[in-house]
């Protein structure tokens, strides 16, 4: 592992499992700072011992305690200078758009995406006074080309990230912040787990649209965020990337 990242400092969000974990050990593999955020105190806990990081409590739904996240990362390490927006929940059960109730449709809206405006929002003014940034919010796949597995909750919730990504991006580049959406493909989480428990024959349909055979691993997904948090990225922007193992519409 290179360390591009020496004397920068990353938020990481939902770092206390999957994708935000393997990436909260990436950044700071990679020699950055990193304030681990979660929801789940002993989850976070850990993580941020693990990294040698900060751990910030953090509910993203939150305004108070998100811009309190990013006040703290500033007033720990000097400066913001990645952000990886990435904490949220799967779709609730039977998410087809014949059945999904309206609550359930706004609890996936208020996490997914509501947090991660929150996020973008607190984060941006310390970006913007250090004239440097990297901000990268977790899209999925399904935010591209949909999900035959009836989601739409969920796909919804993430084609906002996208949408929203895309236009901050085009927003600030001249102030020397990028903004990208990362779109995962299935990744081999407690979150996929969960989902998969529930309806296994979920899990065989999904997998036969990855011509790899496979779901990814969290640490394949935190590679790409340690390049677009580095500026071996410098000219990608309000990007739509995809790290999805060239799946098609599962
Ligand atoms: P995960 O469930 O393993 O981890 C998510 C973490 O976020 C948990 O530690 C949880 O406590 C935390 N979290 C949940 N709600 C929170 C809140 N309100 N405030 C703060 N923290 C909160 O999930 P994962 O699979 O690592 O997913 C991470 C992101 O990647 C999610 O946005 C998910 O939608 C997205 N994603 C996952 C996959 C996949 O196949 N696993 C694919 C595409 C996108």
């Amino acid at each position: 592992v290179c360390r591009r990242l020496v004397g920068r400092t990353a938020v990481v969000t939902g770092a206390g499992s999957g994708i935000g974990l393997a990436t909260a050990r990436r950044l700071a593999s990679e020699g950055a700072n990193v304030v681990c955020a979660d929801v789940d105190a002993e989850r976070g806990e850990a993580a941020a011992q693990e990294v040698g990081g900060r751990y910030v409590a953090a509910d993203v739904t939150d305004p108070d305690q998100v811009e309190a996240l990013f006040r703290t990362a500033h007033e720990t390490y000097g400066s913001v200078d990645i952000a990886f927006n990435n904490a949220g929940i799967s779709p609730p059960d039977d998410d087809s758009i014949l059945e999904t109730g309206l609550e359930a449709w706004q609890r996936v809206q208020h996490v997914n995406l509501t947090s991660v405006y929150l996020c973008c929002k607190a984060v941006l003014p310390y970006m913007r006074a250090q004239g440097r940034g990297s901000i990268i919010n977790t899209a999925s796949f399904v935010a591209v080309m949909g999900a035959a597995t009836s989601q739409i909750s969920y796909t919804a919730s993430k084609g906002g990230v996208l949408a929203m990504s895309r236009e901050l991006g085009v927003q600030f580049a001249r102030e020397g912040i990028r903004v990208n959406a990362l779109c995962p493909g299935p990744v081999n989480t407690p979150l996929l787990k969960e989902l998969f428990a529930k309806d296994p024959e979920r899990a065989q349909r999904r997998l036969v649209h990855v011509p790899a055979g496979r779901f990814a691993e969290a640490e394949e997904i935190a590679s790409a965020v340690a390049f677009l948090a580095s500026d071996d990225s410098s000219f990608v922007n309000a990007a739509e990337f995809l790290v999805d193992g060239g799946i098609a519409g599962a």
